[in-house]
């Protein structure tokens, strides 16, 4: 991701940026026909059962095919998006891009749930529920096959509010999970309050295990509370053998990384699953 974006020369969106700011006015006015041109594409980067590898879901990831400026990453727009009130339509093409997706793999005979992020102004959108059930009528979708991943930053504003839509998204049978577990603002007391599945263990516990006791400390607190709470972990940005060694001593659900795969293209996604179940028969 930091190799596509080093290329261009534009800098991450900062919402104290003023709106005239030339990277503000370029981001309006092009954000906005892409998502009207269909410029816009998920890549899906596959989460590995912890036991067995087995790839049952897949996180997607927002990406925008720029003609000016070629992939355009998340990182850039997606704050932008935030601060213009534009996350609502974005986050409706996302969810419905996904429920399609995972219907026409359905069909293919491949039951792959697939993730989508939300963040949180997406929550404050009352509207939320009613355009994801949409997204999954529409498709043809059983509701299990979408998960949600919500980041802390939703739970701190309105807490009661947080956690009614994700009783409502849990009751219609989505997975809710809580990215980048450990970055935020929320605490471990605040984890018993929330009605989640799992939480995603972010990837700066795992970075550089063996040079950093503390951090091996800390993940090793947080897999332990979660468990007491019977919520899964997901350790994400797996990047090295020496982490995953570490998350099999601690017996995360699932894993992923740029060790097991990078955010993909759906065909090529579905290229990789073939080849690696193939490998794994023959081995
Ligand atoms: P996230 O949900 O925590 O996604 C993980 C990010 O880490 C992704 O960056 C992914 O490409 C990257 N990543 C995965 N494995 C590794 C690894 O092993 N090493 C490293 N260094 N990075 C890894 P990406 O795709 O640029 O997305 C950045 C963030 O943008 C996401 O963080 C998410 O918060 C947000 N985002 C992406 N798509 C959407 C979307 O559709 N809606 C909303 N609201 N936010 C989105
Ligand atoms: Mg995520
Ligand atoms: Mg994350
Ligand atoms: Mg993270």
């Amino acid at each position: 991701v930091a190799k596509e974006a080093g290329r261009h020369t534009y800098r991450v969106f900062q919402p104290e940026m003023d709106r005239r700011n030339a990277d503000y006015v370029w981001l309006d006015t092009n954000l906005r026909k892409a998502l009207a041109e269909n410029h816009l594409m998920l890549y899906y980067q596959p989460k590995l059962a912890g036991r067995t590898g087995e790839v049952d879901s897949v996180e997607a990831l927002l990406r925008w095919r720029s003609p000016e400026r070629g992939l355009v990453c998340p990182s850039i727009f997606i704050p932008y998006a935030e601060e213009s009130g534009l996350i609502a339509p974005l986050g409706v093409w996302v969810m419905r891009e996904a429920a399609r997706q995972a219907a026409a793999w359905k069909r293919d005979g491949l039951n792959i749930r697939i993730a989508v992020n939300m963040s949180a102004r997406q929550l404050d959108d009352k509207g939320v529920v009613s355009d994801f059930m949409r997204a999954i009528g529409d498709a043809g979708l059983d509701p299990c096959m979408l998960d949600i991943e919500l980041t802390e930053s939703c739970l701190i504003d309105d807490e009661g509010a947080a956690i009614d839509l994700i009783k409502q998204f849990r009751q219609l049978g989505a997975r809710v999970h809580l990215d980048d577990f450990g970055t935020g603002y929320s605490s471990l007391s605040q984890l018993a309050r929330i009605p989640l599945d799992a939480i995603k263990l972010d990837a700066s516990f795992v970075r550089g295990v063996n040079e950093n006791p503390v951090s091996q400390a800390l993940a090793r607190a947080i897999v332990a509370v979660a468990r007491t709470l019977e919520l899964k972990v997901i350790a994400e940005g797996v990047e090295t053998a020496e982490e995953t060694a570490f998350l099999d001593t601690l017996g995360v659900d699932a894993k992923q990384g740029y060790l097991y795969a990078k955010p993909m293209p759906a065909s090529e996604f579905t290229t990789w699953l073939a080849n690696r179940r193939r490998l794994h028969l023959i081995a």
